[in-house]
């Protein structure tokens, strides 16, 4: 029988994570305390959180081999998947330029090991259990702070030559746009991100009046996107067109993509798309206006459906089929 497996999704504060059962059921999900510093002090902290009780292992609780058959880790920056190494990683200082699968093997023991870049796993997970189910080739983008990408093609994640494929929120649509954070300009970060969104709002408010203005200048620091888009379903007129131009930058990458991968499917996740349509609908207008062949231009463009949690079943789902193959 195949063994539970551990997903974690590691994040700069917090780590967070799932174990799934034989057939995939979640037998636990939480969190834990992430040291960015440190890969084997974040490790140790999930597996102090794990309670092997609740996955049915009664004899298991508190010793170190819990019966996992495999740990999957999911982390921003650029990851080589298959020697299990992190690079850069701007939110993980700590780790960077590190041994992920010896990590892993010091806190959990001879198990199978994956390691993934965060919005891959994401895009893994949503692929098996959630809005890419079916597809064989898929794009997704994470709007989150800054915009993440990544690709399945003909089932397989696109890793690329120097482990740098997916980077879709640097392409650059305009190079008179604005400053990315990058050091280009006008990459899609640099209008669809929410630092972008944020900063376009602000911009828009100005000194003016009206209910964007109001809104920004009661919320000042803790403006966030969710505010900007209950304004916009609210019918606001100048945060809708915020959320507009945002989603007519995304429609122009996601033809992009489509005239070069041609994927089923594009998948749009992150803490912006909480939007939904304020921003899917205007992406749908643009896209085809780009896409050259006219079979592609309805190609579906919908919202990501497994939330936060995406990232650490991605890394499970894939630590699981390591341990399934025989
Ligand atoms: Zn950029």
């Amino acid at each position: 029988m195949k063994r539970p497996v551990l997903g974690v999704d590691v994040g700069g504060t917090r780590a967070k994570f799932v174990v799934l059962g034989d057939r995939d059921q979640v037998l636990q999900t939480g969190d834990a305390a992430s040291d960015s510093t440190s890969a084997a002090a974040t490790l140790h902290a999930v597996a102090a959180a794990l309670d092997p009780v609740l996955w049915g292992l009664e004899d298991a609780a508190g010793t170190r081999d819990m019966g996992l058959g495999g740990v999957g880790l999911a982390c921003a920056g650029i990851v080589d998947p298959h020697r299990g190494w992190l690079g850069r990683s701007p939110n993980l200082p700590g780790w960077e330029n590190s041994d992920l699968f010896a990590a892993v093997g010091g806190v959990f023991g001879n198990v199978d090991r994956t390691v993934l870049n965060d919005v891959n796993s994401a895009l893994y997970g949503e692929f098996r259990r959630g809005a890419g189910q079916g597809c064989r080739d898929l794009i997704m983008i994470a709007l989150g702070t800054g915009v993440g990408g990544g690709v399945i093609l003909q089932d397989s994640l696109l890793i690329g030559a120097h482990c740098g494929a997916g980077e879709i929120g640097h392409m650059v649509l305009d190079p008179d746009g604005p400053v990315c954070p990058c050091g280009n300009r006008g990459c899609l970060e640099a209008y669809a991100g929410s630092v972008a969104l944020l900063k376009s709002a602000r911009r828009a408010a100005g000194e003016g009046t009206g209910p964007l203005a109001d809104l920004v200048r009661d919320q000042g620091e803790d403006l966030t996107p969710r505010d900007l888009a209950d304004l916009a379903n609210g019918g606001d007129g100048a945060s809708r067109e915020l959320f507009a131009a945002a989603g007519r930058k995304l429609g122009q990458a996601v033809g992009n993509l489509v005239n070069v991968l041609d994927p089923q499917r594009v998948i749009i996740g992150g803490g912006v798309a909480g939007a939904g349509e304020l921003i899917l609908g205007p992406c749908r207008e643009v896209a085809p206006t780009i896409i050259l062949a006219e079979e592609a231009r309805d190609v579906d463009i919908v919202p990501a459906s497994l939330g936060t949690g995406a990232a650490a079943i991605g890394a499970a789902l894939m630590a699981g089929r390591q341990e399934s193959t025989p």
